[in-house]
Formats: structure tokens, C-alpha cells, sequence
């Protein structure tokens, strides 16, 4: 069956989330030392503050959403500070300098996103983003990469939650994930293509559910890491196109 929709996942797929989880890293840690030196005279030190960050993304997840705050109450603390005033000021400014860095998100896209892309839509493929996490969050990153126009659908694990009234997990996509993803786009699952870059949470649910699937291993050496259920392997996005034209 010819492919109509090719769904791609978002995070370590399309955009080096790694690359830019260090860069806005280092704006939050500058952002709240800037702050605790110019206006309290206060040092925080990088290698703390990055510990500390660390360690509660590691706890909490990625989607923690009291990192910060929690990182400058912590810090301040172990120095003896505890008024709330100082310590949410740092805080805020490390919250600023995060929400910075969001004006060079989409210089974190891989080199070929655009190019795929395009030569998919331009052959009357429709394109989906297939992402799990919180919802706006997701959807605030396509904005941010300025991909809005190129994208047509978008499917975040946490919508298919809530529509479903469930209680696991939004950090996993499940083979009930992606049948309910065909629905939406009611369309045969045998006509839909997914790519991603996590052969447990993009490949095996999605070929459960009876799609197509490329895993996206950037790191070459394709064969030997090529799991059974995925029906392609590929090493950059390119090379998306040139599956769907030969099939
Ligand atoms: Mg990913």
C-alpha cells in the first residue's frame, strides 16, 4: 500500500534536543548567578548549580515543572540563605534566561529537517509529529522551530491520555498510542509511515500497530543495531524520502 502520512517523532528526531537541553542549561545557570551577584553579592557556584539541576531532572524527569525554582530553594539554602525574596528572584532569572534561548530553538533542528520535509509535502504526503510528553509544551516547540507551516498534524501522548480518560503514563507511547492516531487521521495503519529515533517508545508500539517503521539511529552502523521490528534503518532523514519513492 502506497504511504499517505509519514509521522515523525520530535525529540532527538527532528531537533537535537541534547544539544539544546545544554545550551539553555548553561543560560539558566548565568542567568541566576548574574542574578544573585549583581543585586545580593551573593556567589553561586556553576558546578553546584549544575549538580543540583542534574540531580532533580534525573528524579523528577524532563518535564519537571518546578526545576528551577527548586534548584535556586536548594542551593540557596545549603548557603544559609532562606529568604524567599532573594531566592525567588534568582530563581525568576533563571527562568528568563530559559525562556531566551527558546529564540534559537529552531537552530537546533538536524540539517536535513527542512529538505525531507519539503520534498515529502511537495509530493502530497501529509506530515504528522508522533511526540509523547505534556501537550502545549510539545506544541510550543514546533512553533519555536518555526515549523508550523510544514507540519499538518500533530499527536501528543498526553491528548490521547486525556481523550481516553487514562491514567499511565504520558512519557510512553503505547500500540493503542498509534491506532488512535490512525483514527484521527482515519486512515489504514498499513499507509502510514513512522520515524523515530527510540526503537522502544518510536518503532516496536508503532509496528504493533501495524505500520511502517524507519528507526532514525544517527550513529551508523545499521545492521548490527537494526531491531525486528523495525522495517528500515537510517541514519539521517534523507534517506525517508528515498524508502517511500521505492516502495
Ligand atoms: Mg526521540
Amino acid at each position: 500500500m502506497k504511504i499517505s502520512t509519514v509521522l515523525f517523532d520530535w525529540d532527538n528526531t527532528l531537533v537535537n534536543t541534547n544539544e539544546f537541553k545544554e545550551l539553555s542549561k548553561r543560560a539558566v545557570i548565568i542567568g541566576m548567578q548574574s542574578e544573585a551577584t549583581e543585586k545580593f553579592r551573593i556567589k553561586l557556584s556553576r558546578k553546584v548549580l549544575e549538580e543540583t539541576m542534574d540531580k532533580i531532572r534525573k528524579e523528577k524527569g524532563s518535564n519537571y515543572g518546578k526545576l528551577i525554582d527548586e534548584t535556586a530553594l536548594i542551593v540557596c539554602r545549603n548557603l544559609g540563605i532562606n529568604d524567599q525574596l532573594k531566592i525567588d528572584r534568582i530563581a525568576t532569572a533563571g527562568i528568563s534566561a530559559h525562556h531566551k534561548t527558546k529564540y534559537a530553538y529552531f537552530a537546533y533542528l538536524y540539517n536535513e529537517v527542512i529538505e525531507t520535509l519539503t520534498a515529502l509535502k511537495s509530493n502530497g504526503i501529509t506530515i504528522g509529529i508522533a511526540t509523547a510528553g505534556m501537550t502545549h509544551k510539545q506544541i510550543d516547540k514546533i512553533n519555536w522551530a518555526n515549523l508550523n507551516r510544514l507540519i499538518d498534524e500533530i499527536f501528543v501522548t498526553e491528548q490521547y491520555v486525556n481523550e481516553n480518560k487514562m491514567q499511565h503514563s504520558i512519557e510512553i507511547k503505547t500500540k493503542e498510542y498509534f491506532l488512535w492516531i490512525a483514527s484521527k487521521l482515519n486512515k489504514d495503519v498499513k499507509e502510514i509511515m513512522m520515524v523515530g529515533d527510540s526503537y522502544s517508545n518510536d518503532i516496536e508500539p508503532s509496528k504493533d500497530a501495524g505500520m511502517i517503521t524507519v528507526h532514525l539511529n544517527r550513529k551508523c552502523n545499521t545492521e548490527e543495531v537494526k531491531g525486528p521490528k523495525a522495517d528500515f534503518m537510517v541514519e539521517e532523514l534523507t534517506q525517508v524520502t528515498k524508502i517511500i519513492w521505492n516502495l
